[in-house]
């Protein structure tokens, strides 16, 4: 084995990426434009300059196959990146699998997950055009963590409207953000139109992912200084995010290896971009290579959803996007993984899978709490409860390649850590973790309520 015998893999500092890729430039069919809720008809640049900066915008729409990493942008990655690659020796032998198994740690960074890759981009793209203050939403709390830190190191204000479920049972990431500068709103909230209608139609709700967007964007909308970010989905993050994949192929191109599978855990699929979109690349070229995107049963989006044009959040007000969906009113069941509960996904990732150049899979909770806790338990680190999707994929392809014998080379990526997600491991250790389903009524109402487009 030698050269592959190894536990961690460790690239030099000055192996970070200079460029990320766009796979937008090599993909056969490209993601549709995104559409202005207000016409109906394609957004108008200027619709989309009232919440996003100039030089985002033209980044969502560019088909170059290469876009350079601002310097400054690169000195902070410089901080955690090029993050470590593992051989995951542990879990190899408790499987007692012939596969190889590799993943791609993103939780080594101050925020625990791989959205700094993005929120460090856009922060540094609105200062640069004179924007004052962020606005974002934040469901588990990773995304408002990313971008009250890159807005602290850009001197720039951030409000995150966070869905209220998640405030009140996260208040270690409330204060998180708080010590890097941010304001904090339980949301739906008074602060925003949008809010004060939901809250007067559903006093009670504990809020969702669809509805904190309406409301960011709205308070971005309406504020001159103020521009709006989000975590995933756009191909804007999608691009950030490639550092992870293009930094892994350095990393098994070390020890000889190519993957036969990469994985992760789908959202709105910007981890899955960044490690797998890199290696499309050499796919397009003829490379043999399967690429999985792994998903809650209790949000289906790639594997039950409809592709087709929908609203990127409850109030209507923000984008209509192509794409993989389960209806903008969806709201699915409060899962554990509270990254993986959006209703849509990236207009790249769906177009990739529609055309059948990537694969989707879905777990229910439970089992995904399984491999959790093995992998916990072999190589030493807590997961993210979303990581722990594509940890679950793993298992169950280096436990077919062992039926069949074959030395498979399995990479995945590990998005994040779960030290802020202890609460969730106490229930599953309690015994109260559920597998709940999507019901199947729900998600025909909701996908009854579409958008006409075209
Ligand atoms: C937000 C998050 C996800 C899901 O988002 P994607 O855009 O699909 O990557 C996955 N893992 C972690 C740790 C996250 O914080």
């Amino acid at each position: 084995m030698g050269k592959r015998d190894v536990t961690k893999v460790v690239l030099d500092e000055k192996e970070i990426p200079k460029q990320w890729y766009n796979v937008v430039a090599d993909m056969p069919n490209r993601p549709g434009p995104h559409y202005s809720s207000r016409t109906g008809k394609p957004a108008e640049p200027q619709e989309l300059e009232a919440i996003f900066p100039k030089s985002l915008i033209q980044q969502e729409a560019t088909t170059e196959r290469w876009v350079d990493i601002p310097k400054p942008v690169r000195e902070l990655y410089h901080q955690w990146r090029p993050s470590p690659l593992y051989r995951a020796k542990g879990l190899e032998k408790l499987l007692d699998t012939p596969a190889r198994i590799y993943y791609k740690y993103e939780g080594t960074n101050a925020t625990g997950s791989h959205k700094l890759n993005s929120s460090l981009a856009q922060a540094y793209y609105n200062k640069e055009e004179g924007i004052k203050r962020l606005a974002t939403e934040t469901g588990a709390g990773q995304w408002g963590s990313a971008l009250s830190l890159a807005c602290s190191h850009f001197d720039l204000a951030c409000s995150v409207y966070m869905v209220k479920v998640s405030y009140d049972q996260k208040p270690y990431r409330r204060s998180f953000m708080h010590t890097f500068g941010a304001d904090v709103t339980a949301s739906p909230s008074n602060k925003t139109q949008c809010g004060q209608k939901i809250l007067e139609e559903f006093p009670d709700t504990t809020g969702s992912l669809g509805i904190a967007i309406s409301e960011a964007v709205e308070d971005a909308a309406t504020h001159a200084d103020t521009n709006y970010a989000l975590g995933s989905v756009l191909n804007h993050v999608c691009l950030h995010q490639t550092v992870i994949g293009l930094e892994s192929k350095k990393q098994l191109e070390m020890i000889d290896e190519y993957p036969d599978i990469v994985m992760a855990c789908c959202g709105g699929g910007s981890n899955f971009a960044g490690l797998a979109f890199p290696f499309l690349k050499d796919k397009f070229s003829g490379t043999k290579l399967r690429a999985i995107a792994v998903e809650p049963t209790a949000c289906p989006t790639l594997t039950k959803g409809k592709f087709a044009y929908d609203y990127g959040d409850s109030v209507k007000i923000g984008p209509i996007t192509k794409m993989y969906t389960l209806g903008h009113d969806f709201i699915p069941t409060g899962i554990h993984a509270g990254g993986l509960r959006y209703h849509g996904d990236s207009p790249i990732v769906s177009q990739l899978y529609h055309d059948g150049i990537i694969e989707a899979q879905s777990y229910a909770q439970k089992e995904v709490f399984d491999a959790a806790v093995k992998f916990a338990r072999t190589e030493g680190i807590i997961p993210a409860p979303e990581s722990a999707h594509a940890i679950k994929g793993a298992i169950e392809e280096a436990l077919k390649a062992k039926e069949a014998g074959e030395g498979k080379v399995i990479l995945f990526n590990l998005s994040g850590h779960g030290y802020f997600d202890m609460t969730a491991y106490e229930s599953y250790f309690s015994g109260n973790i559920e597998n709940i389903d999507y019901a199947e009524e729900d998600l025909k109402e909701s996908l009854n309520k579409l958008p006409q487009i075209d």
